[in-house]
C-alpha cells in the first residue's frame, strides 16, 4: 500500500546536526503531513506572546522542559487541528517515557496509529564537524546557515557585507554535552518503542537528499 493513500503518522529523533528539519522540510513533498516542531512551534508562541507563550518562555530560556502536563496537553491541541487526510511528523516530542505514554493513549483516541519511528544516527565526529563548522551569515536581509568549510557561501556572506557568527552552542566541548544529552534523553525512549517494531534506525551521513531516500525506503518498504 501507498503512503499516499494513507496520511503517515511519524517520529522523527536525531542528535543536534543531524539535520532534522532539513529532513523535515523534504519529507513534508513527500508524504501529505504536518511537521510540528515542538521547540519551534513553543518559540512561535513566546515570540507571539500569546498565554501558552508566556507560560513557557521561562522555562525555554533556562533550558529545561516544558512540564509533562501541559506539554501533553499543547500537544493534544496541535494534532486536533491536522486535518483528517493529512498525518504528522513529530520533531521534539516525546521527550520523556511519560509524554510517549500519553502519545500512545491520545493516538488511540484520535484513531491515528503511529507509522514508524526513525531515528536519525550520527557519529559524534561527524556531529562535530557540521555543528563546529556552523556560521550564521548575518547581513542585509535574510540570515542563512552555513559551513566554515564551504568557501563559496563564505564568499557570499563577505561579499554582502555580511558577518559570520559562531553561535555559542556550536562550541565544540557544548556539542559534546548536548549530544550526550540528547542520548541519554532519546535511549529510554527508544528501549520503549523497540516492541512495537517500527523503530528504523538511519545513517544520517551524506547529502540531504540520500539521507530523506534511506527514510522513505524504510517507510515504504514495511508498508
Ligand atoms: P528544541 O528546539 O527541540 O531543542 O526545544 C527547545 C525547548 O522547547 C526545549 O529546551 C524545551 O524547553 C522545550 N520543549 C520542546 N519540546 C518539548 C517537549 N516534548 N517536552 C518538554 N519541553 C519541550
Amino acid at each position: 500500500m501507498q503512503l499516499k493513500d494513507r496520511p503517515p503518522h511519524l517520529i522523527l529523533f536525531g542528535p543536534p546536526g543531524a539535520g532534522k528539519s532539513t529532513q523535515a522540510a523534504l519529507l513534508v513533498n513527500r508524504w501529505p503531513m504536518v511537521a510540528i516542531s515542538t521547540g519551534k512551534r513553543l518559540r512561535e508562541e513566546i515570540a507571539a506572546n500569546t498565554e501558552l507563550g508566556r507560560q513557557v518562555r521561562d522555562v525555554l530560556a533556562n533550558g529545561r522542559l516544558v512540564p509533562d502536563e501541559l506539554m501533553i496537553a499543547t500537544l493534544r491541541t496541535w494534532l486536533e487541528d491536522i486535518p483528517p487526510d493529512k498525518g504528522f511528523l513529530l520533531d521534539g516530542f516525546p521527550r520523556t517515557v511519560d509524554q510517549a505514554r500519553a502519545l500512545n493513549k491520545m493516538l488511540e483516541e484520535l484513531k491515528r496509529p503511529l507509522t514508524a519511528i526513525i531515528k536519525l544516527n550520527l557519529t559524534v565526529s561527524e556531529a562535530v564537524y557540521r555543528l563546529g563548522g556552523r556560521r550564521i551569515c548575518y547581513g542585509d536581509g535574510a540570515e542563512e546557515i552555513i559551513h566554515i568549510n564551504d568557501e563559496d557561501a563564505v564568499k557570499r556572506c563577505l561579499d554582502r557585507g555580511g558577518l559570520l557568527v559562531q553561535r555559542p552552542d556550536d562550541l565544540p566541548n557544548v556539542i559534546v554535552r548536548r549530544l550526550s544529552v540528547y542520548e541519554e534523553e532519546t535511549e529510554p525512549l527508544i528501549e520503549f518503542y523497540r516492541s512495537s517494531g517500527i523503530v528504523h534506525t538511519i545513517d544520517a551521513s551524506g547529502s540531504p537528499e540520500e539521507v530523506a531516500n534511506r527514510i522513505i525506503e524504510a517507510v515504504e518498504g514495511d508498508q
